[in-house]
C-alpha cells in the first residue's frame, strides 16, 4: 500500500516537473523567437503597409467616408459572408455525406450521418434569430463605444505589430472570460434554464455555434468577443478581422469533423458536458478540467494528427 502511494506520488511529481520544464522551455523559446521576429516584422510590415494602407484609403473614399456604411460592411457583412460560406459547405457535407475528404473525418462515428434535417432547420432559425436580433444590435452599439475609446476610422492603419498584438490580446481575454462564464453556466440552475439549449446537440455541427439561448448568446458568446476591442479602442479593420476569425473558429470547433485539433476539444465538451470548457484549452489544463479528454480516444486522434519527425537514417557503419 505504502509502495503504491509512493509510486503514485512519484509519477505525479515527474509529470508536474515535465509540465513545468515544458512551460519554461516554451516560454524561453517564445521570448527568443519574439525578439528575433520583431526585427523581421518591422522590416516586413514596412514593406506590406503601403499596400493595405492604399486599399483602406481607396475603400474609405469610395464609400464617401460614411462611417455607418463602413462599419456595417466590416462588422456584419464580411463576418456574415465567411460564416455562411463555411457553414454552407459543412451543411452540404452533413446532409449528403460528400465530399469524402471532409466526411471521412467524423469524430463521433455514426452521429449526424446524415444529419437530422428537422433539427438542422431549427438550428438555422435560432442561429439567424441570434445573429439578427442580438449580434447585430450589439455590434452596432460598438460604434459609439469604439469612437469614444479611439479613432476606429483613422486613415492611418495600425502597424502589423500592433494588429497582431491586439489579436493575441483578444484571444487571451476571450479564453479567460469564456472559460469562467461558460463554466458558471454549467451550474445546475443556469444549465437547466439557459445553457441546455446549446447542449441539445451532443454531437455538434458547424451552424450550432450560434444555436444558444439568447441570454447565453449575449453573455457567453458576445461579451468575451467584444470586450478586447473595447478595451483597446481597436481600428475598424482590426475589429473586422477579429470578428471574422471568431465566427470561423466557432464554426470549425463545432463542425464535428476532425479537421483541426481544436475541433475534438469542443466536440468532447458536447459529448461529456463536464470537461473542456475553454476556447483553446489553457485554463482547462490549469484547472484540470480536461483530464478525461486527455486520456480519451479524441485526444489520441489529436496526438496522432501531429506528424512525428522522420527518424534519422542509420549510418552504414552502424549496420555493419
Ligand atoms: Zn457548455
Ligand atoms: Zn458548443
Amino acid at each position: 500500500m505504502k509502495f503504491k502511494v509512493h509510486k503514485a506520488w512519484n509519477i505525479k511529481f515527474w509529470k508536474t516537473k515535465k509540465t513545468f520544464t515544458y512551460i519554461l522551455g516554451l516560454g524561453l523559446f517564445l521570448f527568443v523567437a519574439f525578439n528575433c521576429l520583431t526585427w523581421y516584422w518591422q522590416k516586413f510590415s514596412g514593406a506590406l503597409r503601403p499596400f493595405w494602407q492604399t486599399q483602406w484609403e481607396n475603400l474609405y473614399y469610395r464609400l464617401g467616408g460614411n462611417e455607418w456604411v463602413i462599419f456595417i460592411i466590416a462588422t456584419i457583412v464580411v463576418p456574415g459572408i465567411f460564416f455562411w460560406s463555411i457553414n454552407s459547405i459543412l451543411m452540404v457535407a452533413d446532409i449528403t455525406g460528400k465530399p469524402g475528404f471532409i466526411t471521412q473525418n467524423h469524430i463521433q462515428l455514426g452521429k449526424n450521418d446524415p444529419v437530422d434535417t428537422t433539427k438542422l432547420r431549427k438550428a438555422i432559425r435560432v442561429g439567424l434569430y441570434n445573429q439578427i436580433f442580438i449580434s447585430l444590435p450589439m455590434v452596432m452599439l460598438m460604434l459609439p463605444i469604439l469612437k469614444w475609446r479611439g479613432d476606429p476610422f483613422s486613415l492611418s492603419l495600425p502597424t502589423l505589430y500592433r494588429f497582431l498584438l491586439e489579436l493575441a490580446f483578444n484571444a487571451l481575454l476571450e479564453e479567460i472570460m469564456f472559460y469562467y462564464i461558460h463554466r458558471s453556466f454549467h451550474h445546475p440552475f443556469l444549465y437547466k434554464h439557459i445553457h441546455k439549449w446549446h447542449h441539445e446537440w451532443t454531437a455538434p455541427v458547424g451552424i450550432i455555434s450560434m444555436y444558444a439561448h439568447p441570454v447565453d448568446h449575449v453573455i457567453t458568446s458576445m461579451i468575451p468577443v467584444l470586450t478586447g476591442p473595447v478595451l483597446l479602442g481597436s481600428h475598424v479593420v482590426s475589429f473586422m478581422t477579429w470578428l471574422t476569425l471568431t465566427v470561423l473558429y466557432g464554426s470549425i470547433t463545432h463542425c464535428g469533423y476532425s479537421l483541426f485539433p481544436s475541433t475534438e476539444f469542443h466536440d468532447y465538451h458536447h459529448l461529456k458536458f463536464n470537461e473542456c470548457y475553454g476556447v483553446f484549452g489553457f485554463l482547462d489544463l490549469l484547472h484540470g478540467t480536461d483530464k478525461m479528454f486527455r486520456c480519451s480516444r479524441a485526444h489520441k486522434n489529436i496526438s496522432e494528427s501531429i506528424p512525428e519527425l522522420p527518424k534519422k537514417k542509420k549510418k552504414l557503419t552502424d549496420l555493419s
